[in-house]
């Protein structure tokens, strides 16, 4: 079969424009590209490096910095300086309020569960607006590299960030003036960086270790057809490289017998170990000995002596690799790639027993700080539809479903579903004798479908005659991972049964998926309050027509003058049908209902004393 690429921006986007690929990270981020040989490569904007720290500061005259010029800020302007905002965003005080003393910044507690908010000086930020900021400085630097506007981005996002932290970090790109395209698992932009996943023939289990500056996580991912799915992660969002530097100056500050009270007070000196203590760390990938003094302060380590020291950190990864890989029920034998990422996996110790542990050798031959970025470039390429024949069509992006009585939307696959996917609801026939049912199958999300994109109609031919709502039609969705759609539509009770296929995103450009989108949350409230009349007229009309049978059929158990009322009662509310007061309609809904009860109760007791009728009782 061929595949069908989902090619979301194909004949959308000017040739010359450039989607990056961005890695919001808690310590670092960075901005990568595919570069006009189709390598992605990472963006050094005039020199100021790959790595822009993800800090920002709020200086006395209102001028924002972020990046290196920022991270200076943390020890003599702390107040104003915001680190680790990753950690804040789509998150609640109460989530947090553990290891709010991490913060050397304000996070405002007003209202715990709503969302967390940052105050400098005299404003109020959220880590929204913060993450914002970082995502513009990278916006630019592209921009400025690559002398071109840039205005969509893929940005990645740890593989355990929750619905709400995702929609946090697009709306960060929102404001950052990023139309984001995607957001994108970390181990599945790493793995695409190492070219794993690019081939849709190919089923493999990988495990991605990511240790960085602060948070640790593992991944264990499945690739199949060209879908990664996310088969369990763990980890520790309080663990990495900065642990190790702390062990390092805990060591000097013992061996130089230097009172922790008096550190505490000298933050400059305190700061100058840290980063010593990080130099070091680093060094000790081409020497083994580090042996240097700040002021009378001897700070002298060996490799060994390191290795001791963070043994007990690399042996609680290795412990959540083993949660992981138990979690996702699977031995080590089942994994057939490890991708190490993150700073901090350059640290030999961690290479050796990483790669002891899964029995193998480990993806480490790209820059481990880098790699996350770079996939989410080649993830960029893939959605410009610059890669034909790469399919990565891992969720549908708009909802799929059949229209109902009244013209609404019924929707069997929610948009934003990981494909492949199957979903059915069971329906029924309105009227008497109702030998066909029309399946008319549409894709959006408006609440009536004469706004979404019809897909395919058919009929369900020859269902039984049936009194209305007694047969049973089941309509089954089945989206494959080529992204072709099949539906079945089933009549349970004769096996009367008809299938249809067909491909949702054939013909739709990614412009026209947005535009949907955004025509659905600016008309969600009239598409509501239409659909609420719709409801309420099908209600309606469906309770005319099953009275008005009744009275035909059931008149000799009624008094003449019963009939009567009903009858009129079943008028006014055909009159209020047409008024469009869905309120108005309801009310004579229920009018009606309490009228006609007694009568259907009579006709209950009349039907168990026939069938009662002339059987002895044992
Ligand atoms: P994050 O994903 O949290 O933003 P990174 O992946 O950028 O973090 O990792 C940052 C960490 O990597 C820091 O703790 C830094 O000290 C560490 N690191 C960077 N280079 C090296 C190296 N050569 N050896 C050991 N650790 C390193
Ligand atoms: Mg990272």
């Amino acid at each position: 079969m061929a595949k069908v690429s989902i090619n979301l921006a194909t004949g959308s986007l000017q040739k010359e424009e450039i989607i990056v690929g961005i890695d919001l990270g808690t310590t670092n981020s960075l901005v990568a590209f595919i570069d006009p040989d189709k390598n992605p490569k990472v963006i050094n904007d005039a020199g100021k490096g790959v790595l822009v720290p993800s800090v920002v500061h709020f200086g006395s005259t209102g001028e924002i910095t972020v990046g290196n010029e920022a991270k200076n800020y943390l020890i003599t302007d702390p107040q104003n300086t915001v680190f680790s905002v990753k950690r804040l965003l789509g998150r609640s005080y109460h989530d947090i309020e553990n290891y709010k003393d991490f913060f050397s910044y304000k996070v405002i507690d007003d209202d715990t569960e709503s969302l967390v908010k940052i105050k400098v000086g005299d404003k109020f930020y959220t880590p929204i607006e913060l993450s914002g900021l970082i995502l513009k400085e990278l916006k630019e630097r592209a921009e400025h590299a690559l002398k071109t506007p840039v205005n969509r981005a893929v940005i990645t996002v740890p593989a355990y960030f929750n619905d709400s932290q995702r929609q946090a970090t697009r709306d960060a790109g929102k404001l950052a003036g990023l139309d984001v395209l995607r957001i994108v698992n970390e181990p599945t932009a790493a793995s695409l960086a190492y070219g794993i996943g690019l081939n849709p023939e190919e089923t493999k289990t990988i495990a991605v270790y990511d240790l960085g500056g602060g948070t640790f996580d593992v991944s264990i991912l499945q690739i199949q057809n060209g879908i990664f799915e996310v088969l369990s992660t763990n980890g520790d969002t309080f663990l990495g490289g900065d642990d190790f530097d702390r062990a390092i100056v805990d060591y000097w500050i013992e061996k130089n017998q230097i009172d922790k009270k008096e550190l505490a007070n000298n933050r400059e000196l305190a700061q100058q170990l840290r980063l010593k203590a990080e130099e070091a760390k680093k060094a000790f990938a081409h020497q083994s000995l580090v042996n240097e003094k700040i002021g009378d302060i001897w700070c002298t380590l060996d490799r060994n002596t390191f290795e001791q020291l963070i043994l007990p950190k690399v042996e609680q990864t290795i412990l959540c690799c083993h949660n992981a890989l138990k979690d996702a029920n699977l031995d080590i034998g089942d994994i057939n790639e490890v991708v190490m990422v993150g700073g901090s996996t350059r640290t030999a110790l961690v290479k050796k027993m990483v790669s002891n542990f899964f029995g193998r050798e480990v993806h480490d031959d790209l820059n481990p700080d880098e790699v996350v970025a770079l996939g989410a470039a080649i993830q960029a390429d893939i959605l410009a539809g610059n890669r034909k024949d790469i399919l990565l069509l891992d969720v549908t992006p708009l909802s799929l479903g059949i229209e109902t009585m009244g013209g609404l939307m019924d929707v069997i696959i929610p948009r934003n579903s990981k494909v492949p996917t199957k979903a059915g609801r069971q329906y029924t026939t309105s009227v008497d004798g109702q030998a066909n049912m029309k399946i008319a199958v549409y894709q959006g999300e408006r609440d009536l479908v004469k706004e979404n994109r019809k897909l395919a109609e058919f009929d369900l031919k020859g269902i039984p005659g049936m009194p209305a709502g007694l047969p049973k039609v089941d309509i089954n969705f089945l989206l494959n991972a080529d992204g072709i759609l099949k539906i079945q539509a089933v009549e349970l009770r004769s096996g009367v049964k008809q299938e249809v296929e067909v491909t949702p995103t054939y013909g739709i450009t990614d412009d026209q998926v947005e535009q949907m989108l955004l025509d659905s949350v600016t008309h969600a409230k009239d598409d509501v309050a239409q659909r609420m009349l719709i409801e309420a007229r099908t209600e309606g009309e469906q309770m005319t027509y099953t009275v008005e049978r009744f009275l035909q059929k059931n008149s000799e158990y009624l008094s003449i003058a019963e009939i009567g009322a009903t009858q009129k009662l079943v008028n006014e509310l055909k009159e209020v049908l047409t008024s469009g007061n869905k309120d108005s309609i309801l009310k004579k809904i229920d009018e009606v209902n309490e009228f006609t009860r007694p009568f259907a109760e009579r006709l209950m007791d009349h039907a168990i004393s026939t069938a009662m009728k002339g059987k002895s009782i044992e």
